[in-house]
């Protein structure tokens, strides 16, 4: 039995039998010659049945874009390269990667802006392409706790399909998208795991434990044991959570807590109010920048925020103005090529300077907000109370939030009231931004920690000086969603938490099961 220390990610306990993904992964793309071609001419008639199928399921103008996927799959220029590359000698891998990078280059050089979405196209096809080949190789056996070097948000969602127990990485971080990702489906994870691909082995039996943080290995059968009552607890507690999840969240001495949902697409909308979300505190709108020029229209955003406003009538619907760059770059928007994207233009600095990313978004709100009143606008990454009244001036009547997410802003809240309605704690950005560590560093997720000091000043300054101003104020990182800190933020006074859908009725439950004088220091 060995124990290894990992940073928790997503919690809950699993135990199962480990299944090393990164073995897998690089043996189908590393294969050669014969073995090669043939793979590679499975994966290409697979991915042209695929196509069709995904062409069917959308409309005409979506479908467009798979029917130029199918040209570039029989672009007998690029998969002769291919083919060329691996009779030289190649791997299946190595000869894709390579292909794809001349032709991107090659697209990307022609300053036609017609043939720079050809370089995207290519990408696209080219990771599916792959995708098929080490989707034809993978057969993973249900229940397993999947172990890799990287686990990315798109294994959390394909691999659904195997019922995996667990995630665990050597690499990656707790607020990376994976990590968001798997607490949303409720899905234990570790990160930070170092050097676990190397240390575990196929098959052997684990025990992941979610709240600790740790891995066991080849635990005996009374631990195993154990860990099973344990997960049978938890699962009580949720249940039970869960049947009261409509009920307000009010501590014991009597102080509610509102608990609204982050939100970060259609289907979690309705998600939230199944689990008695008291409203969507952020309404995370990027994923309409996946739907490419489409997204810079007022159509498009309309009809996602009629239909929040709608399920959540008469409660409030923050929506988050396009919170663009750093972690979250779109290629179609050209955007600059910055040294420290994260320092550059982010949020609502990049929407100031590109109008034609704004105002699409505002006059759909603004339309949405004239049939259903209960949606406002919340505003990423401010730092200048001028960015908020630029805004402000913009909507009018409708109620301005701002995520407080740089240290400046926390400490110049006085600055920034006059100009708004509400404000909304964004801790996740705002940790990054006051211990100046990537959110997403692989190298310094360690040093990324809630519990320091700094931050936790920070947002009692914020909480105190938004009370002065008579201006509500909540948490929307994911320290609103974790046991350990929710009795310290209501002790400080915030009022209100948002939280991933799915954590709404456990952290309703534990709001209820608080007990202090309520302080408003
Ligand atoms: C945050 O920064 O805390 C936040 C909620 O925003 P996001 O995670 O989308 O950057
Ligand atoms: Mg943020």
């Amino acid at each position: 039995m060995k124990r290894i220390k990992c940073l928790p990610a997503s919690p809950g306990f699993a135990i199962g039998k480990a299944y090393l993904l990164s073995q897998k992964d690089s043996f189908s793309l590393k294969v050669k010659g014969e073995e090669a071609l043939l793979l590679l001419e499975k994966a290409k008639s697979k991915l042209r049945e695929n196509l069709q199928l995904d062409s069917e399921k959308v409309g005409e103008e979506e479908g467009d874009i798979f029917f130029s996927h199918m040209l570039l799959l029989e672009d007998p220029e690029i998969w002769g390269k291919v083919n060329e590359k691996i009779e030289d000698g190649k791997s299946l891998g190595e000869a894709l990667n390579e292909v794809e990078d001349e032709v991107v280059s090659l697209f990307e050089s022609l300053h036609d802006e017609r043939f720079r979405s050809r370089a995207d196209d290519i990408k696209d096809v080219m990771r599916r392409i792959k995708e098929v080949i080490i989707g034809n190789e993978l057969l993973i056996p249900e229940d397993s706790i999947i172990v890799s070097e990287e686990i990315l948000p798109s294994h959390i969602v394909e691999f659904e399909r195997w019922k995996p127990k667990g995630f665990i990485s050597s690499a990656g971080s707790p607020f990376s998208h994976s990590a968001i990702l798997a607490r949303a489906k409720g899905i234990p994870m570790l990160t930070s795991c170092q050097r676990i691909t190397e240390i575990v082995r196929n098959g052997e039996m684990l025990i992941l434990d979610g709240e600790k943080g740790e891995v066991i290995i080849e635990p005996s059968d009374r631990l195993q044991k154990i860990y099973m009552e344990k997960e049978a607890l938890r699962q009580k507690e949720e249940r039970e959570a869960i049947a009261k999840r409509h009920l307000p969240a009010i501590t014991k001495e009597g102080k509610r807590i509102v608990v609204y949902a982050n939100v970060g697409n259609p289907e979690e909308i309705e998600e939230a109010k199944k689990m008695g979300a008291d409203g969507i505190g952020i309404f995370r709108t990027e994923f309409l920048l996946f739907q490419g020029e489409d997204a810079l229209r007022k159509e498009t955003h309309l009809r996602v925020y009629r239909m929040a406003g709608k399920v959540f009538h008469p409660k409030p619907v923050h929506i988050r103005l396009f919170d663009i760059g750093a972690d979250k770059p779109f290629q179609f928007l050209n955007l600059p090529n910055e040294p420290n994207p994260a320092l550059g233009l982010r949020g609502i600095r990049l929407l100031l300077k590109r109008k034609e990313l704004l105002y699409p978004q505002l006059e759909a709100i603004i339309e949405a907000h004239e049939e259903y009143p209960n949606i406002s606008i919340i505003l990423p990454m401010v730092s200048f109370p001028e960015e908020v009244k630029e805004i402000k001036e913009l909507v009018g009547e409708i109620p301005v939030g701002i995520m407080v997410e740089t240290p400046a802003c926390a400490l110049c809240l006085s600055k920034m009231a006059k100009f708004c309605d509400f404000f909304s704690i964004g801790t996740n950005d705002l940790l990054q931004y006051t211990l100046a560590v990537d959110r997403a560093g692989k190298d310094v997720s360690e040093l990324y920690n809630p519990a320091h000091p700094s931050l936790w000043r920070l947002i009692k300054i914020a909480v105190k000086e938004a009370k002065r101003y008579g201006k509500e104020i909540g948490v929307c990182g994911e320290i609103a969603g974790e046991r350990t800190f929710i009795p310290r933020l209501i002790r400080i006074g915030v009022e209100h938490l948002s939280v991933s859908p799915r954590f709404v009725p456990i952290v309703k439950e534990i709001i209820r099961s608080l007990n202090f004088r309520y302080a408003e220091d």
